[in-house]
């Protein structure tokens, strides 16, 4: 009686729960590359070159250990290119008697794992992905009986639950639940983060890298700076190294941009975490240890747990506890295009430029410039959800559904409405200044409203509080703002919105407003 045993790309654990109870004499693990999976959207090169690499390392992993694998390459003449077809492929090749799988991380990809059973003839059991903290079951019954769902009262449960970063019961280390407040300074001109520990290319991911360069080549973005961990070992090395160098000063300049300086205090962990070769239990536990040993302060602890133990659990519940219908939402009703420069980086606004020229080369920006540049912009001129929503799912190394869809749609564009978010992120040229050096070198102005030289966030972002006054008028979080705006000169703030209509038609004709001296911005 065979079982056979799909692993997915983003599976690669050893803890796999459609792993647990394998007979090696017995069952077949069935690990595929499928071009669907590849293309369903254009996904960055470095993104298929990790994930096809760690299911490579991670097959020859399972070998090691006696399994049986049957490994599918894309280049395979037989493979079908589509999971299913592997699935029901290997199932009669293999005359398995069963399926055994893991809840998968995408919705999309649920749908098709339920069709397996009327494919196959065979009984297909999904078992929970025990590889996070929080069950779907668990994070539905929490959010049942709230009216608004807010990560920190879910974050503080998982405290509560877990024991992380916990004296007694009710008492957080420290005697306080969150640290924000201190993790918001910017970069002083003398500290300069350490570089992070790269990971070369080993003979295997170097084959894949070729196969991903011939095959892929229209793809969005660059191979040639490819560092991720691939394998377990690699991820803890990645994760030790963040620990030991960067950990301590994470919480203070988490919020921080600088040019030049691509990945600052920050893990870059979530690649790894994502497709399973790095255990978030681990990762909240070395940094746990980092501060009970006196090697890093509690504020940048406590913020870096916050995020996996709070919102990496959280934006997974919010997903599955709202999916189909979520996606579909579109508040603020914004339909404008993606403009063209998201996909170049060819823009006069400094800051975006930075954000989407290192995102083409590393598949990488860090969590402030994907919400308040990449994002911000898009929120403030109003761009279509769905075409946010797939760039951003096309372009990082670490993007899954289940994350990026709540942290886009939600965080980023406020398109559920305030489902993620208690109010809309939006802000004008005066945040960037505060917390960046981009503003120093930029062609536009970020202390000008309007003119040629203006910064476009402020314009941008006075047309998108005034448009959007009667709805945000109902968020007590919106006040401050909205008084503001009542007390803008009417002429200014005509000449503002008058100033956001021009840009934003520009922006839809793929056309350059003027700037100083004849210049074409944007
Ligand atoms: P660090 O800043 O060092 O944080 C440590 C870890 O905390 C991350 O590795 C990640 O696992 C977790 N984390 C931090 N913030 C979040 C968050 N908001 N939601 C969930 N987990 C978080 N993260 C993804 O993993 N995949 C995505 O596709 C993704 N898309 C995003 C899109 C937008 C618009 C925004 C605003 C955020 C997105 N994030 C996404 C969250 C966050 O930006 C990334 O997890 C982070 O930048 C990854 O880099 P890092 O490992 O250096 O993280
Ligand atoms: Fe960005 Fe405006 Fe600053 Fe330029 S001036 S870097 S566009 S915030």
């Amino acid at each position: 009686m065979t079982t056979l045993r799909v692993v997915l790309g983003d599976q690669c654990s050893d803890a796999l729960s459609a792993l647990e109870d394998l007979d090696p004499g017995r069952d077949v693990v069935l690990m595929a590359e499928v071009r669907a999976e590849c293309t369903y959207v254009r996904h960055h090169k470095q993104k298929i070159v990790l994930v096809l690499s760690a299911m490579r390392h991670f097959a020859q992993r399972l070998e090691a250990r006696g399994v049986q694998v049957r490994y599918v390459r894309l280049d395979d003449p037989a493979n079908t290119q589509t999971l299913a077809g592997e699935v029901a492929r290997a199932a009669g090749e293999v005359r398995a008697a069963r399926i055994v799988c893991t809840h998968p991380g995408e919705w999309r990809v649920l749908q098709d794992m339920r069709g397996w059973q009327a494919r196959t003839g065979l009984p297909v059991e999904i078992r929970e992905d025990g590889r996070f903290l929080c069950s779907l079951d668990r994070f539905r019954r929490w959010a049942a009986d709230r009216k608004q769902l807010r990560m920190e009262f879910f974050y503080r449960e998982m405290r509560r639950e877990t024991g992380i970063l916990m004296e007694a019961p009710d008492e957080p280390t420290g005697g306080q639940w969150n640290f924000d407040h201190d993790n918001r300074s910017a970069l002083p001109r003398d500290i300069r983060p350490p570089a992070p520990r790269r990971f070369a290319p080993d003979a295997m991911t170097r084959e894949v890298m070729d196969l991903v360069a011939r095959d892929f080549a229209d793809h969005f973005g660059t191979l040639d700076a490819f560092a991720w961990p691939v394998t377990a070992e690699e991820a803890e090395a990645a994760l030790e190294d963040f620990v030991a160098r960067r950990l301590p000063l994470f919480g203070a300049y988490q919020d921080a941009m600088a040019e030049g300086e691509p990945t600052l205090f920050h893990a870059l962990v979530a690649s790894a975490m994502n497709v399973g070769l790095l255990d978030p239990r681990a990762a909240c536990a070395a940094a746990e240890r980092a501060y009970r040993e006196g090697h890093a302060p509690l504020n940048a602890v406590e913020g870096f747990i916050r995020q996996i133990l709070g919102w990496r659990e959280y934006v997974r519940g919010l997903y599955w506890a709202r999916m189909p219908a979520y996606r579909e939402t579109n508040a603020l009703e914004a339909t404008r295009k993606l403009p063209d420069f998201y996909w170049t980086g060819e823009t006069s606004m400094a800051c975006l430029r930075a954000a989407i020229t290192q995102t083409r080369d590393l598949a990488y920006a860090h969590h402030i410039q994907r919400l308040m540049v990449t994002g911000n912009f898009a929120l403030l001129a109003g761009l279509d959800p769905a075409e946010v929503n797939e760039w951003y799912m096309i372009v990082y190394a670490d993007a899954f559904e289940w994350v990026e869809l709540p942290n886009t749609h939600g965080m980023a564009l406020f398109a559920d409405g305030g489902v993620m978010a208690s109010k809309p992120y939006a802000a004008s040229g005066a945040y960037i200044n505060r917390m960046s050096d981009h503003c120093r070198g930029c062609a536009h102005d970020v202390k000008a409203a309007t003119g040629a030289r203006a910064c476009p966030f402020n314009f941008l972002y006075w047309d998108f509080v005034a448009r959007h006054a009667e709805r945000l008028a109902r968020n007590p979080r919106m006040a401050m703002p909205l008084r503001t705006l009542a007390k803008l000169d009417p002429a200014k703030l005509r000449a503002m919105r008058g100033q956001a209509a021009a840009f934003l038609d520009a922006l839809a004709h793929g056309d350059a407003p003027a700037g100083p001296a004849g210049s074409r911005l944007l």
